[in-house]
Order: C-alpha cells, then structure tokens, then sequence
C-alpha cells in the first residue's frame, strides 16, 4: 500500500502528540454527540425514497463544508447514494470511508423511541448503526483539516442509502470505489462493550424454496391430495442438516409459509431461508445442495431461488495488517484494541470480497442495533475519531 511513511503508526514528530490529539476529540465530544442527534432525528428507513434523500442532502452539505465534493449516485427504488470526494496533499490513492444513512426503522419510530441521551449514553433509532459511524468520519476529516491544514491524503466517503435492505442500487459503485482504493474503513459499528474492530465476517445468503402441491378436499378426497406443506416440512428437515457450524455454515429456515384452509390438502407453501458461510470456497457446495433437493413426493414440485448475496470477509494478510496498524495507534493511548470475527454481513463483504484491505466495526460503541434499546456510548466516541483519523494519516 502506498503511505508516506516508513513507520506508519509512530506519530510524526511535528504532529501533535496523541494524548493531545485525544484532548482535542475530547473537547469534541459534545460537538460530536449534538451532531449524531442532528442526524438520528432525520428518519431514513431503507424504503422510503423521500426521506433517505432528505437525510443524504443534510448529510452532503455537512461534508461539503470541509471541503469535500458531493457526488450524488441517483436510484431510483431506495435514496441516491452520496459520494463525498477530499483531495489530499499526497498524490497517493484515496482512503474508502464506507457508511450507511438507511435504517431499518420505518418513519414515525422517532416519537415511541426518541433520541435521547441518559448514564453517559445516547439512544435512538440507528445511532449505532450506523449514525454515530457517519458522524465520527466527519469530525475525523475535520480533525486533519485542523492539524495539517488540508487533508495529508484524498480520502472518499461513500454513503449508501440500501446496506439494511442488501445494497443493491450501492453495491457496484461501492466495489468501483474501493478498487481505487488503497484500502477501505467501514464505520459499522464495534463489536461488543470492548469496541472491537471487526477483521472477518461470514458470507450471506437467503433462499426461497417454494413447493407446489396438489391442492384436495381434507375431507372427502383426502387421498387425492398433495400436500405442499408436509412436503416443505420434510424439505426445512432436509435442509437444516446441511449446517455445519463447526466449519462455520449456518442455514436457517426462519420463514414459512403455507396453505388456505384446515380443511384443504395445501397446493402451496414456502421457506425463506438464511445461510452464513465462512469461507468463500464454501458457497459453490452449499449452492449446489440447494439446486440439488428432490421432492420425498413424487407429486409435489420444488423450485429453488436465491444465492449468496455477500462474500464472506475473511482476516487476509491486507486485513491484518490495517489492523495491526488500528493496535499501533491505540497502543499510543494505552487502549488495547481488539479484533472480532463476526456472523453478520456488511458492504465491507464487498471491498474485501474483491481483495481490497478492509477494516470493518470502526464506528461507535454500543449495543442494541435494530432493537428498541439502541445506544452508543459516548465516552468511546474521542477514541473512536482518534483512532480513524490516524488511520487514515497511516495507510
Ligand atoms: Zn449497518
């Protein structure tokens, strides 16, 4: 990767020292945390157009006034993705600081689950996931404007309006972005109270298996009947033996569906299914299991739909080494930075699916996402800025 200094983690001798760069986020911290509320308090579910742009206009005015470019990606299901482009003084690749604006709460949470800040945490609907992350990338840019006088590197932000609902209107120019690249930052947030970063994520997937049976009278013709929905319970049985959770395959039949009446042999029925894999080699097999189920009822048809919609990430040699180079800046305010591997997915799947060094769980700290009781801690929060500012002075 290229960076402009042998040493990367060890702070530049005319910089200011990292306790002192710790005092500065903290004198921050209210700053910060009003700015997190500003942007809990726009409503931005996944599926309505309007108010996911209302919040990324809000979101490019705010980084346009640190100099970015705002760059706006229309789509036209889910709202336009936002590109923030900073030049560098450093005529090296941009670092990728790749975010979320959609929540998976829909429009009104705000008045049963308001944001609001109690024992030295803020709650609200998406201020983990993924607000609060939004918030640290701009007071981290503001931070470097303030110590270099103009960002040391471009740095690209990359704000995706469709992450809780499979990024599909994002995911390419996500990928396009992150080849670009030198390496990626998502600000998901940490794993766990300890604000791990997160190294290795599993790979994901959902299924629908659909059974078309032979519709008959319970009653007066049970024996001509088909049923769909016995069928699809010998098939969930089928398919629930194809986890493997040593090896990191989990597979899980959470939704069903089936039949009209009681007393009605069921034409129909269905599954949804979830799958998690860990490693990438693992899809094609597991695919192939799927594609490969036969009927127990020679009468009853299967149909199979789906994939794996995210690839896993998995902790490669780029991966670890960010993350040795996250350890070396913590180390600097005697905080030991720890790394998780995960089961759920994000848009870092993509970048480090096509081989670009991903950091993943750089946002806030706190639990809770997509629950009523969501929050953030706010003490995390100078650290968490501190420690992406120097990441990206270092990669
Ligand atoms: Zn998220």
């Amino acid at each position: 990767m290229p960076g402009k200094k042998s040493a990367p983690a060890t702070p530049d001798p005319s910089d200011r020292t990292w306790p002192e760069r710790l005092r500065y986020f903290a004198a921050e911290q209210d700053a910060l945390v009003r700015t997190i509320r500003e942007f809990v308090e726009i409503e931005s579910p996944s599926d309505n157009k309007p108010a996911a742009d209302r919040m990324g206009r809000f979101l490019a005015e705010r980084f346009e006034a640190f100099g970015g470019r705002p760059r706006v990606h229309p789509a036209d299901q889910f709202g336009n993705n936002l590109q923030i482009d900073f030049p560098g003084r450093e005529k090296v690749k941009p670092v990728l600081l790749l975010g979320h604006f959609d929540t998976v709460y829909p429009l009104g949470t705000l008045a049963n689950m308001p944001c609001r800040e109690a024992d030295g945490c803020l709650h609200g609907p998406g201020v983990l996931d993924m607000k609060s992350g939004i918030a640290l990338m701009l007071f981290a840019i503001e931070a470097l404007h303030c110590w270099h006088s103009g960002l040391p590197r471009p740095v690209t932000v990359f704000l995706v309006s469709d992450e809780e609902v499979g990024s599909s209107s994002s995911r390419r120019i996500t990928e396009e972005l992150a080849r670009e690249s030198a390496a990626v930052l998502v600000l998901e947030p940490a794993a766990g109270p300890r604000g791990a970063v997160k190294t290795a994520r599993k790979g994901v997937g959902d299924y629908t298996l659909k059974v078309q049976g032979v519709a008959a009278h319970a009653g007066l013709d049970p024996g001509k009947g088909h049923s769909a929905t016995l069928e699809l319970a010998r098939q969930i049985i089928a398919v629930s033996k194809f986890n493997d959770l040593r090896r990191g395959v989990s597979v899980n039949a959470g939704v069903i569906r089936g039949g009209t009446r009681t007393n009605v042999v069921a034409a129909e029925a269905s599954a949804e299914i979830d799958v998690r894999i860990k490693h990438a080699k693992q899809a094609a097999a597991l695919d192939g299991k799927f594609r490969s189920l036969k009927p127990f009822d020679k009468r009853c048809q299967l149909s199979i739909e789906g994939g794996i919609n995210r690839m896993p990430m998995e902790r490669t040699a780029g991966v670890a080494a960010l993350y040795q180079k996250a350890q070396a800046i913590a180390k600097q305010i005697d905080w030991k930075l720890e790394e998780a591997a995960v089961g759920g997915g994000s848009d870092g799947n993509f970048t480090a699916g096509i081989g670009i060094p991903t950091l993943d769980g750089m946002g806030g700290v706190g639990a809770g996402a997509h629950a009523v009781h969501e929050y953030i801690v706010i003490s995390e929060l100078p650290g968490r800025a501190l420690l992406l500012a120097g990441m990206i002075e270092s990669i």
